[in-house]
């Protein structure tokens, strides 16, 4: 009996009363799978005192020790052997050490196909409708191994793409960022009627947004147009600019409405596409749970207090990510948001250790100040 298939088959991505049932049962199997089949897991979980086989070892999900996502930057821990693996992703870290490496194999991969086809389903994100896709991310090459060019290409597919333009274009073995010819693009295609959608880093979205109406622009993207953001967000908002700033900023230059911005939000360690409901707003979908931890000594805090965010879900099972302890700080809500979903919503407020860690929009500004040799490296 495959209980994780059928949490991910459910046809409502927050089907709460089913999955409150299912969500353990899978966490268990998955768990069972890596401690059988991973002995560097095995051993971390051993060293806890972590059975999971205790009957009662998956009541509380906060029992089942996380492994912090720091660990997966200096170790690649396979439940599967390396021939099975489909993908190899590395995080967009900004150097080669702040990378993790996770695999996923054929079983993780159907997965992941089942979540988004239901996410963007339940969000109206399929379209039949010819579209220009732009995305403010690297240009797909297949041996770009980074999860944000994967999930950028993929999402090329949502609708039947008339043109792909992407911010990070390949050129000679090397990425360069080209703007000016994205704005000339977007320009041109307000004039159009074909629906535009773009995806990608907040920070590049935003350097765009504000470079354009440095030049004065004021256009209306057509009818059915999207602005869809993910990847490196993560202390870009808390940092540099308000969410209602950079909506307001989105219709004064491209005339994109607030509900026509989505946002998505998910981590090399922890796969899962967190898609925004109309109001913004990231609730707990079928496939994952939330603990939010005390920083201090890391036991689980009531819902509406901030600590550090730890992520579960038992999607992969080529790496052991069932539990994930992030360094980001978070909330868990747990009043009516008025969306019609009713699991609770998790607000990320940033980084712990902020100072400490080279951040993805960190690496955005210093490519854009050297603008002038446009040439980047090749890690962001
Ligand atoms: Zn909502």
């Amino acid at each position: 009996m495959d209980t994780i298939k059928k949490l991910f088959r459910l046809k409502n991505p927050y089907d709460q009363e089913r999955s409150e049932k299912l969500f353990p049962a899978a966490i268990k199997q998955n768990c069972i799978f890596h401690y059988e089949h991973n002995p560097a897991y095995r051993a971390l979980l051993d060293g806890q005192g972590f059975s999971p086989y205790d009957k009662n070892a998956f009541d509380d999900l906060a029992k089942l020790p996380p492994l912090p996502t720091l660990y997966f930057k200096h170790h690649l821990l396979l439940s599967v052997p390396n021939r099975k693996l489909i993908v190899r992703a590395t995080s967009s870290g900004t150097s080669g050490q702040n990378q993790s490496m996770v695999g996923l194999d054929f079983y993780s991969l159907r997965r992941a196909f089942d979540e988004v086809r239901r996410f963007f389903s339940y969000h109206k994100i399929w379209s039949l409708k010819p579209t220009r896709f732009v995305i403010f991310g690297y240009e797909h090459k297949f041996k770009n191994k980074k999860a944000v060019a994967q999930t950028a290409w993929g999402f090329t597919f949502t609708a039947p793409a008339v043109s792909k333009d992407y911010v990070l274009r390949y050129r000679n073995g090397d990425y360069i960022v080209d703007l000016d010819s994205i704005e000339r693009k977007l320009i041109k295609y307000a004039k159009g009627k074909l629906p535009v959608r773009t995806l990608g880093f907040p920070a590049y979205t935003y350097f765009l947004l504000k470079q354009m109406k440095e030049h004065g622009v004021k256009v209306r993207l057509p009818k059915g147009s999207m602005m869809t953001l993910g990847g490196g967000w993560k202390q870009f908002y808390a940092e540099r600019i308000s969410k209602e700033d950079f909506y307001a900023l989105a219709f004064e230059v491209l005339g994109i409405e607030q509900e026509n911005i989505i946002e998505f939000f998910g981590a090399v360690e922890h796969p899962i596409l967190w898609t925004q409901c109309k109001y913004h707003r990231f609730h707990v979908p079928n496939y994952a749970r939330v603990i939010i931890r005390d920083v201090d000594d890391l036991l689980p805090l009531p819902n509406g207090q901030v600590g550090i965010i730890n992520l579960l879900t038992p999607m992969c099972r080529a790496t052991p990510l069932t539990s994930v302890m992030t360094d980001d700080l978070g909330i868990l809500h747990e009043n009516d948001c008025g969306c019609g979903i009713r699991s609770p919503y998790l607000e990320i407020i940033g980084r712990v250790g902020i100072e400490d860690i080279q951040t993805c929009a960190a690496g955005a500004e210093n490519i854009l100040e050297g603008k002038n040799d446009t040439r980047t490296r090749k890690t962001l």
